[in-house]
């Protein structure tokens, strides 16, 4: 039962399910992410923002693990949008990583009130072009940022990723996204522990009748509605529980419970807000 392998519109791969490593601190991310690695991640998102790229890099070669064989993904921080920024933001990013190309390069947020995104995405364009990001995708974007990019550049974004969890489930930008082979990838999958997800019917009923835990179910979901997900656990056996999704099936009847519990509730920040 191997993680499924999603097909971007790059060319590239990306596995289905990854590890997020936000609010993982940086004293304990070489530990963290060597334990994903050694339970089977071969999938690891970080960002400049999160201040942790050197030690992710640290535990990438410490693990012996070829470096083709794992898909990395880090993210442009919202300060160095200025198209004067960018190429030096993610050179230094591929420097603290130790690596010479990356699998993902996201802008992390679009910062609408500013007006740069649009500059920026040209010049993730000439790191795809120079072969040093592999695929080039966005986070955070809303439809109308969508449409801009589509419309005033040349390559469309691989994944957007987004807030996206049983409460707050992004149908209509999934919809608009699908149109145009813009994959979903699903940040904060578990809610961030900002609400009760895990005690809800549905998914209790769920994780009952197969013998799994919800955190699972819910993971489980996020495969089946097909998005992309990078759960984050600074804890192994959490790790492993969290990967292990891949020997059940929700049935149409459980999918369509979780399907509505869809509040269209943001518990994470608005990107037209945050600038
Ligand atoms: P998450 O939904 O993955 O939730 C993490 C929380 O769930 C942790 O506190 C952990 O203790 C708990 N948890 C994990 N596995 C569990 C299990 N099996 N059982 C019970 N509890 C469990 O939230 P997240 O870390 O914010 O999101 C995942 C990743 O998404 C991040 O690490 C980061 O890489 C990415 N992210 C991106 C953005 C963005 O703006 N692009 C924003 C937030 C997060």
């Amino acid at each position: 039962n191997s993680v499924p392998q999603i097909a971007l519109n790059s060319g590239r791969t990306i596995p289905q399910v990854g590890f997020g490593v936000f609010l993982v601190d940086p004293a304990d991310t070489q530990r963290v992410v060597e334990d994903a690695l050694a339970v089977g991640y071969r999938h690891i998102d970080t960002a400049t923002g999160y201040n942790n790229e050197t030690e992710v890099g640290a535990a990438i070669r410490a693990s012996g693990i070829p470096r083709e064989e794992i898909f990395l993904t880090t993210k442009l921080r919202n300060d160095h949008h200025k198209a004067r920024d960018v190429d030096g933001a993610f050179a230094r990013s591929l420097e603290m990583l130790g690596i010479d190309y990356l699998d993902l390069y996201l802008i992390h947020w679009p910062m609408p009130a500013n007006g740069f995104f649009v500059d920026t995405w040209r010049t993730f364009e000439t790191f795809f072009a120079d072969g040093r990001a592999r695929s080039i995708g966005v986070s955070n974007f809303l439809v109308p940022h969508l449409e801009t990019l589509l419309a005033e550049t040349d390559i469309v974004p691989a994944v957007n990723q987004v807030e996206l969890h049983p409460i707050f489930q992004q149908r209509e930008l999934r919809a608009f996204q699908a149109t145009h082979g813009i994959h979903t990838e699903a940040w904060g999958p578990l809610g961030q522990g900002k609400y009760d997800l895990f005690g809800m019917e549905p998914i209790q009923a769920a994780a009952k009748a197969h013998a799994v835990q919800p955190a699972q179910v819910v993971l489980r979901w996020h495969l089946q509605t097909g998005n992309i997900v990078i759960p984050k656990s600074n804890s192994r056996d959490r790790m492993a529980q969290n990967l292990d999704i891949l020997g059940f099936e929700l049935d149409a009847q459980e999918m369509a419970a979780i399907d509505a519990l869809d509040e269209n509730r943001r518990v994470g920040g608005d990107p037209a807000e945050i600038n």
